[in-house]
């Protein structure tokens, strides 16, 4: 018989690459830094319910001309901090920069003008822009935002400032509140005007983008923080005194109920936000020490013009949003402590295999009966399972061994007294509840 030749196995081989790194400007948020999010979430959720905003989730990719035409061409988001592409069918997309234009989208594209009105929403996600990335300014980085739709009326501007105030100062983060009016289109054809004029002879000593934004963007000569046009605007005119009739009375107003609602706020002329969409109320949330506003938590506006901008019927609007990676950074450097997380009721801890399958069936048994309840399978030592539970300052453990399973019965550990009791298994949910004081 001729011999069989042997046919070579194909050799397979892991191609390693050099280990890609996160995108220039974007973080990972790790395990450890989760509790800052827990809590952020926590704290949004609570401030939505009390102030009754319903979540909105829109898509992080939107249309391009959705930004393009609100915020403004001469903006710097539109400008040089866009992350656009255009897609495999050639749709021109962007990774949406902010999210009010998003929000009016959906109240246009939803019908949500139908529903009583004013539509109370909130957000909370992503955004991003090509920005250098710096201390405080990332290319993906979370906002939270506050909207209301479809109410005109200066309580409105005060309810939005004043839940921006106090999602702040109930984290214990001290804050000012910047605040000033750009008027209606009126008023701010007519300061603009007023401006080009004080600027008429100070161009050359602008900075290079300055320059382009005299004629481009006026107002947001105001909003630059090179030092030569800082110190050019301290005698530019200012908004206020350009205001209509109606924009003076509805800044007056706004500001009447912040007295009323003792919130202090610093009257700030030089304060525009510089996107398109704005107009009569304009504010910012600076942290305390924070002279400048550089590394603002928040800010926000009137947008009664957004909707119909975006082909909607003429819809006043109100809103803000904040910047969490902030928040947070705030947090951390003024060690300000998190409310501390809820204790789980027992810890249920395993030794061998055979009781480690039978705890992970009973921990969720623990679970459907209202018990908070850990573990951790993947420790094997008790004296680990036991540390863990110490850690988390839980005061009832449930060890399950070999010998308990044989005489269906389960060890309840008093881990501030150490004493230890067996239990019949079957008993065990009702002995808890009764330990703890629970029905
Ligand atoms: P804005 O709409 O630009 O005023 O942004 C509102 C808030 O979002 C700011 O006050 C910041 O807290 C936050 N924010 C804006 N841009 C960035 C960024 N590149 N990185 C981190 N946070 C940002």
């Amino acid at each position: 018989m001729p011999r069989r030749k042997k046919t070579a196995e194909p050799e397979i081989k892991i191609k390693s690459i050099k280990t890609p790194q996160t995108v220039r400007g974007m973080k990972d948020i790790l395990p450890v830094n989760q509790k800052y999010w827990d809590f952020m979430r926590d704290h949004i959720k609570s401030i939505a319910e009390d102030y009754s905003y319903k979540r909105i989730e829109t898509p992080i990719l939107e249309n391009l001309q959705l930004f393009t035409h609100t915020l403004g061409k001469q903006t710097d988001i539109v400008e040089k901090e866009m992350f656009s592409f255009i897609d495999k069918s050639g749709e021109k997309l962007v990774l949406r920069p902010e999210n009010t234009a998003p929000v009016a989208r959906a109240y246009i594209e939803h019908g949500m003008f139908n529903q009583p009105q004013p539509v109370k929403l909130f957000y909370f996600g992503p955004m991003f822009r090509h920005e250098r990335p710096q201390s405080g300014r990332q290319r993906e980085f979370h906002q939270v935002g506050f909207e209301i739709l479809g109410d005109a009326s200066p309580a409105i501007d005060a309810e939005i400032i004043l839940i921006a105030n106090n999602f702040l100062k109930e984290m214990g983060i001290e804050i000012t509140v910047q605040i000033n009016s750009i008027g209606d289109l009126e008023s701010r054809a007519a300061y603009r005007k007023a401006l080009q004029e004080y600027y008429k002879n100070k161009k050359a000593s602008l900075c290079a983008d300055c320059k382009k934004r005299l004629t481009k963007n006026t107002l947001r000569l105001l909003d630059c923080k090179n030092v030569k046009c800082v110190n050019l605007k301290e005698n530019a005119p200012q908004t206020v005194d350009y205001l209509t009739e109606s924009s003076r009375d509805h800044f007056f107003r706004t500001l009447e109920y912040l007295d009323e609602l003792q919130i202090a706020y610093n009257l700030n002329p030089f304060l525009v936000r510089g996107l398109d969409y704005y107009n009569n109320t304009v504010f910012e949330l600076w942290e305390k020490d924070d002279e400048t506003g550089k590394t603002a938590l928040g800010g926000g506006g009137r947008y009664d013009y957004l909707v119909e901008m975006l082909g909607g019927r003429e819809t006043p609007a109100c809103g803000f949003a904040l910047g969490l990676e902030r928040v947070i950074a705030t947090l951390r450097d003024k060690k300000i402590d998190l409310p501390k997380k809820k204790i789980p009721d027992v810890f249920l801890a395993q030794i061998g295999e055979q009781a480690r399958k039978k705890a992970m069936a009973f921990f969720e048994q623990l679970r459907k009966s209202d018990l908070k309840v850990a573990a951790n399978f993947s420790k094997q030592k008790l004296k680990s399972q036991l540390d863990l539970a110490n850690k988390m300052g839980v005061k009832i453990v449930l060890i399950l061994g070999q010998r308990e399973i044989v005489d269906e019965t389960i060890l309840m550990r008093d881990m501030d007294s150490g004493i230890q009791e067996v239990i019949n298994f079957k008993k065990v949910i009702p002995e808890i509840k009764k330990t703890l004081g629970k029905k």
